[in-house]
């Protein structure tokens, strides 16, 4: 009997069993066993949702932002003092090392704790007229029920990056996790559901994009929908969206490239590359996809990448907590990789490290960190988004050809930059295409600074205040003093 089942939140209330009956069962990715199971809403659990989101609306946005911000600490504090539990869910349905998993978790309080502030912080403006009889103020309101599409690579951080803005506005919201990572979510939903007034604030729905997707976007009740998840469900919600010209905000995919310059710190620079590239298996947004790296320094950069990456260590991350790489969290993205891989050697690049399934693996998906020579923008590791441990190393002659490649890619999330001059840091910060642009570091997502995709990497942004006016709508209320 499998021992951790997953459970929807509607109203207030766990349901373990969808009236549909319908389930799927939970995998663990480092050892292929079925470890629990989640039920997949039906129509009447979607529509409960809605009901709950939507009747607890007008009390929510009604609730004092002080007074909400009060129930976002409380619930930081009950999350962080359940990091453990929750992150050994995290690490048992995802594959991520504990001690990664606990990060994230702390991550997640840590938006609760900074929207819980940030939404005391909504301001107005009182602006003057071209009448003197007449005053005009600009007010921030929230915009109704939020819905939340969040994925499997980093779900409880993720789920927190929409649901405190989404709360601490005003705004009321129904989360619908990944099927394969939901355990964790419902633990961190439980909780917060627990420090929130009225009921039903916040609804867990679980089952298929494909499903609960068109139901709660069509629905009237709905007024903001937010996804993390890939730019090809993106395109499907926006165009879903677009009868209803419902507001949308996508955070999705990239294909992140990395400058390594001849005048940089390259044990620095092989540090970064090495830890964006491999971390969580790859299986992150803002994960270094492509390296170029300036021929005069090619080979001793990559001889420093070799040195870090030959010592990184691999395993089952609840046995292991500290071990540097889990296995990937799915089947389809093991494949996704391994097909990347194929096509980059079919058509010429060298595999210098890695390249094969690590020695003594358990049976689930484990690959080991791979970095390939020889690649070019005719391969897709290069030019689609691998999402799993895939590091090409490709040779650049100057910084205009450096940018040219960078740039050269329908995806512009973050980019990022080693070198110790400062005009090139400032020139090639301007010149890239991207949202989030890294100088001499690989640690882009802080919740206090704008973190949001330009091109085909998404629309609107997430964190900092700029991601909780996401949440709001402007209103002009004109006054004739009569
Ligand atoms: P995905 O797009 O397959 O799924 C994301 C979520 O959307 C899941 O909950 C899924 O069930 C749901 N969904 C699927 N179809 C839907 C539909 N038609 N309507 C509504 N919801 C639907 O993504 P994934 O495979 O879970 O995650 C990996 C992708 O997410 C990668 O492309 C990665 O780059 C991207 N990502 C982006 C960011 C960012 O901040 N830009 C962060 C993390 C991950």
């Amino acid at each position: 009997m499998p021992g951790h089942n997953a459970f929807m939140l509607i109203n207030g209330k766990p349901i373990y069993e969808s009236s549909s009956k319908s389930q799927k069962p939970i995998i663990n990715p480092a050892t292929l066993e079925t470890i629990g199971t989640l039920p997949e809403a039906s129509d009447v659990e979607i529509q409960a949702a809605l009901n709950a989101a939507g009747k607890s609306y007008q009390e929510w946005s009604n609730t004092s932002p002080a007074r909400r911000g009060e129930m976002l600490h409380k619930a930081a504090t009950e999350v962080r003092a359940n990091v453990e539990a929750i992150a050994r869910l995290l690490t048992l349905e995802q594959g991520k090392p504990l001690a990664e998993a606990r990060g994230e978790v702390k991550a997640a309080a840590e938006a609760l704790d900074y929207y819980a502030k940030e939404g005391q912080r909504v301001l107005g403006e009182i602006l003057p007229t071209n009448k003197s009889d007449t005053r005009s103020l600009v007010i921030r309101q929230p915009l109704g029920v939020v819905a939340a599409f969040v994925p499997w690579n980093y779900p409880v951080s993720l789920a927190a990056w929409k649901i405190a803005p989404a709360l601490a506005a005003g705004n009321t919201i129904i989360v619908k996790p990944a099927s394969n990572t939901p355990l964790a979510t419902c633990e961190f939903v439980r909780l917060l559901n627990s420090c929130l007034e009225p009921i039903g604030v916040i609804n867990l729905l679980l089952g298929s994009g494909a499903k609960i997707g068109p139901a709660l976007i069509s629905s009237p009740v709905v007024q903001k929908i937010t996804l993390t998840g890939s730019t090809e469900t993106g395109k499907q919600i926006m165009s879903l969206a677009a009868p209803y010209l419902k507001k949308v905000s996508l955070e999705l995919g990239g294909n992140c490239p990395i400058i390594v310059c001849r005048d940089a710190d390259l044990e620095a620079a092989a540090q970064g590359t090495v830890y964006r590239s491999f971390r969580n298996m790859g299986q992150i947004c803002n994960a270094i996809n492509r390296v170029y790296v300036d021929r005069a320094v090619a080979d001793t950069f990559l001889e420093k990448v070799l040195a870090r990456v030959s010592k990184m260590t691999i395993g089952d991350g609840l046995r292991d907590p500290d071990v540097d790489l889990g296995p990937m969290a799915t089947a389809d993205g093991l494949e996704k990789t391994l097909a990347h891989l194929e096509d980059a050697v079919d058509k010429g690049a060298t595999v210098v490290y890695g390249g094969k399934r690590p020695e003594n693996a358990g049976p689930g998906y484990f690959f080991m960190p791979t970095v390939l020579t020889n690649v070019n923008h005719q391969m897709r590791v290069m030019t689609e988004e691998t999402f799993g441990p895939l590091a090409p190393v490709m040779s650049f002659s100057d910084l205009d050809e450096a940018v040219a490649l960078a740039n050269d890619s329908p995806y512009g999330l973050v980019a990022y930059v080693y070198t110790s001059n400062l005009k090139t840091a400032f020139v090639l910060s301007e010149r890239l295409q991207f949202g989030t642009v890294g100088i001499n570091n690989v640690t882009g997502g802080e919740v206090a600074f704008p973190y949001g995709g330009w091109k085909e990497s998404g629309l609107g942004v997430e964190l900092s205040h700029h991601g909780l006016n996401e949440y709001l709508a402007l209103k002009h209320i004109r006054i004739t003093l009569l």
